[in-house]
């Protein structure tokens, strides 16, 4: 039977155990830094007007619009392909998902002029979000990848939580490299590289394109080109986990840079792609795994053989991807303008961030809070290694009602101009 011994109890999800404790704290003056979503300047979910843009207009079903046909007033409600059609249907999607969305995925995340797209070396299905692609890339290689020796992946400490579970679920064994300096607040990179370079051959590299979760700290264009290095030498596969595209420095190009450049390498990757955070579409599970397979001769059968695979193990997970988020940020992708409103919305959201970043590091500059803040404008995305100690995030708590995971990491984005001053004010307290 499901006795105790066979079934224990698990331990609560860190996360949810916090919003909990948040939902239950009545002070008026609480702040949730907890939060993994972007919050505007009055803490509320922000829908991307461009999202909205979509979903209250329309256009013909079945045909994308282009940049000539689209027109924001256009009145043609009774043919939009949105959920506010009411003769829209329900069909299923293909089981690789929408064509349309998993092509304009590939270009966004490659670049349109993208050598292996055309050589046709990348193969790509759209999946429930950027967890369903960890997923779906961690299955295959689980399956399909047979180095010298039974692959490890590597992930980078700290990360993601959720990598641990996913890769364990399909019984891979995983191990962290250094990452983050407790020290300097920035990246351990000698650390990384040495693990790098010590791993096993043919080891799974789980990296973070940009906007690093936990710590928000990236690498620098040279120092991704001597990981590159290294992991070429030790025949690494790198698995590219990007949640944050655009929503890091607000230019789609510069936040895929990591990617492009590996790829321009000639490298074998793969990469779950989220829709999430950079458009909003977090509850919708809009997301893309691709596969990318390294030039050669016979790339496009090899990429045809792993397609023909990958749609098998889709098939057996979901069967078929959910649509209604795919059609929407299909249409962004897919029509000029809208995409040029995307751009738009994702520097509201970046530019939102980046200056809480910067009142933050001055209000506690100017409080002469001990320690040193300069990391806090030196990191990236939507979360910041703040550098304080469990005690100091559980005094927060207590005495100020702020909420922040234990490692103490903040969220930027649950920061506005309202609580950022009572916020400094209360780490400054913390920490004295
Ligand atoms: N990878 C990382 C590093 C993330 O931070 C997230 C979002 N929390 C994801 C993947 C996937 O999230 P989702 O499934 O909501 O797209």
């Amino acid at each position: 039977s499901f006795s105790a011994e066979v079934v224990p109890q698990a331990p609560e999800d860190p996360l949810f155990g916090l919003m909990a404790a948040f939902r239950r704290d009545e002070d008026p003056k609480k702040v949730d830094l907890g939060i993994g979503a972007y919050r505007d300047d009055n803490a509320k979910p922000w829908v991307l007007p461009v999202v909205k843009k979509v979903r209250a207009n329309s256009c013909r079903r079945g045909e994308l619009p282009n940049s000539s046909r689209w027109d924001a007033d256009s009145s043609l409600q009774a043919d939009d392909i949105i959920r506010n059609d009411p003769n829209l249907n329900h069909e299923y999607l293909p089981i690789a998902g929408l064509a349309d969305f998993t092509s304009a995925s590939q270009k966004l995340i490659l670049g349109g002029d993208s050598p292996a797209l055309k050589e046709k070396r990348v193969t790509s299905l759209q999946t429930v979000s950027g967890t369903g692609a960890v997923h779906l890339g961690a299955l295959f290689l689980a399956k399909f990848y047979k180095p010298a020796s039974k692959p490890t992946a590597y992930f980078s400490d700290p990360t993601w939580p959720n990598h641990f579970q996913i890769f364990s679920n399909v019984g891979l064994s995983h191990k962290t490299y250094p990452y983050f300096s407790k020290e300097t607040k920035g990246l351990d990179f000698d650390g990384f590289y040495n693990s790098i370079q010590n791993a096993d051959e043919g080891s799974i590299v789980v990296l973070h394109a940009c906007a690093h979760n936990p710590t928000g700290v990236d690498l620098t264009q040279d120092q991704w080109k001597k990981i590159a290095e290294v992991i070429r030498a030790k025949k690494h596969f790198p698995f590219f986990d990007t949640a944050y595209q655009g929503f890091a420095s607000g230019d789609l190009a510069r936040d895929g840079w990591a990617i492009r450049y590996f790829v321009e390498q000639g490298f074998e990757l793969c990469i779950a792609q989220s829709y999430a955070k950079n458009f909003g579409l977090y509850g919708e599970r809009a997301g893309c795994f691709h596969f990318v397979t390294s030039p050669s001769s016979d790339a496009q059968s090899t990429i045809g053989r792993i397609a023909s695979q990958l749609a098998i193990l889709q098939r057996s997970e979901i069967s078929n991807p959910p649509a209604y988020g795919a059609r929407i940020a299909s249409l962004v992708l897919n029509t000029p303008e809208l995409f040029a409103q995307w751009e738009e919305d994702l520097r509201t959201m970046s530019g939102r961030i980046i200056e809480m970043r910067k009142a933050l590091r001055s209000k506690l500059e100017e409080l002469g809070t001990p320690g040193t803040w300069n990391h806090i404008t030196d990191q990236i995305g939507m979360f910041s290694f703040t550098g304080l100690s469990e005690q100091q995030v559980m005094k927060l708590r207590e005495d100020s009602h702020v909420y922040m995971t234990k490692n103490g990491r903040i969220s930027m984005a649950g920061l506005n101009t309202k609580n950022i001053d009572y916020f400094a004010k209360a780490v400054d307290k913390a920490v004295r």
